[in-house]
C-alpha cells in the first residue's frame, strides 16, 4: 500500500448499474441512470480513466451508455443480457434527507451477475468493489492479479445476510468504505472511532466511515497494535457545507469515485494521500447531490472541482 509511484494507475470498478426512480422534496425522477458503479465511474473519470464491469438488460438505452462512454469510462466489461431487464431501485428522501427509504428493488439481471473481468484488465492496479454481494465481490478478486490497492464498499443488506462472506472478503481488501450506520452494525460498536478500530482489526489496512452531511473519518492501521489507538492514524474531515441537497442518491459512490480516481491519478497510497483523496471525494460528491442522477456530473468541469476544493481547504485552515 505504501509503494512509491508517481504515474497514473489503471482503475477498475465492479458494481451495480441501475434505473433509479427517486422522489425527494424537490421532485421526482423516473428510471434515471443510477447504480453504484455508474456514480463511481463518472465521478472517478474526472481524475483517471475507468474500466467498468457490470451488467444491464436489453432495455439499457444507448443514451445511458453514451453518458459513460462520453467520459473516460471504458465499457468493454459491460455485459448485456439478451432479453434481460436492468436492475431497478426506487427510493425516496424525507426531512433532513440523510437516509434513502428504499421502496422497491428489482434485481433482474443483477441478481445473477457473475462478473467477468476482461483478460486485458486483470492486471489493473486499483480495484474498487462497489456495492454488491460479498460473494460477487470475492469473485472479482479471484480474477485479478496482485492489484496495488483493493477497496470495497458494502451495505446493511450484506452485513445482515452474508456476514461470513463479508468477513472473509475483509481479509482480502486494503480498504473498506461504508457509512456510519453500517460501521456500527458491522462492528457492534456505537462509538464510530471504536467501530473503525474494530473494523481495521478484521483485516483492512484502512476504513473510511461516511457520515453523510457530517463528513467522513479515516482510520488507518499502520503497525502492530499497542493498545487500541496508539498504532493507528486517524483523520476526520467535515462534509462540504452544501446549502441545498437536491438528491443525495449516489453521494457515497461519488465520494468513493473521487477518492479512488484521485489515488489512481497519483499512483501512491500513503496516509496523507488517502486524506487528500477523501477531500476530493467529498467535493465531487457535493456536486452529485445538486441534481438527479449523474446530471450535475455531466455538466461538471475539473476546474469547478479544483475551485471548490480550494474553498473547502480554506474552510479547514485554523
Ligand atoms: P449511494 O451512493 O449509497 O446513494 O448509492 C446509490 C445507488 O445504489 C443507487 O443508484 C442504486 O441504484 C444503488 N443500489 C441500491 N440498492 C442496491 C443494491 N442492493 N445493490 C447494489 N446497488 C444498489
Amino acid at each position: 500500500m505504501t509503494e512509491e509511484k508517481s504515474v497514473a494507475q489503471s482503475l477498475l470498478v465492479v458494481g451495480s448499474i441501475a434505473f433509479d426512480t427517486i422522489r425527494t422534496p424537490y421532485g421526482e425522477a423516473p428510471e434515471v441512470l443510477g447504480g453504484s458503479a455508474t456514480y463511481f465511474s463518472v465521478a472517478a473519470s474526472f481524475f483517471a480513466p475507468v474500466r467498468l464491469v457490470g451488467v444491464v438488460g436489453e432495455d439499457f438505452p444507448p443514451e445511458y451508455r453514451r453518458v459513460l462512454e462520453s467520459r473516460r469510462v471504458d465499457t468493454a466489461g459491460l455485459q448485456v443480457v439478451p432479453g434481460g431487464k436492468t436492475f431497478r431501485w426506487r427510493g425516496s428522501y424525507h426531512g433532513a434527507m440523510n437516509e434513502a427509504k428504499t421502496e422497491d428493488v428489482q434485481l433482474n439481471v443483477f441478481g445473477d451477475f457473475r462478473p467477468a473481468i476482461p483478460e486485458a484488465w486483470r492486471d489493473t492496479s486499483l480495484v474498487f468493489l462497489a456495492n454488491g454481494s460479498p460473494v460477487t465481490q470475492a469473485a472479482v478478486l479471484d480474477q485479478v492479479r496482485k492489484p496495488d490497492l483493493v477497496v470495497a464498499d458494502t451495505m446493511n443488506l450484506w452485513i445482515d445476510t452474508q456476514r461470513d462472506a463479508l468477513l472473509e472478503l475483509m481479509r482480502r481488501v486494503d480498504g473498506l468504505v461504508l457509512n456510519d450506520g453500517e460501521a456500527r452494525m458491522l462492528s457492534g460498536e456505537h462509538n464510530l472511532i471504536a467501530a473503525a478500530h474494530e473494523i481495521v482489526g478484521l483485516g483492512p489496512k484502512f476504513v473510511v466511515i461516511k457520515k453523510g452531511e457530517h463528513g467522513s473519518v479515516l482510520v488507518c492501521h499502520c503497525g502492530p497494535r499497542v493498545g487500541r489507538i496508539a498504532s493507528d492514524l486517524i483523520c476526520p474531515l467535515p462534509g462540504y457545507p452544501s446549502l441545498k441537497v437536491f438528491d443525495p442518491t449516489g453521494a457515497g459512490d461519488s465520494f468513493a469515485g473521487g477518492m479512488m480516481g484521485y489515488l489512481a491519478s497519483k499512483g501512491q497510497y500513503d496516509f496523507r494521500d488517502l486524506v487528500r483523496a477523501m477531500a476530493y471525494g467529498t467535493v465531487t460528491a457535493s456536486f452529485t447531490i445538486e441534481d438527479f442522477s449523474v446530471r450535475r456530473l455531466e455538466r461538471l468541469t475539473v476546474e469547478e472541482i479544483e475551485g471548490r476544493l480550494q474553498m473547502y481547504r480554506g474552510m479547514l485552515e485554523f
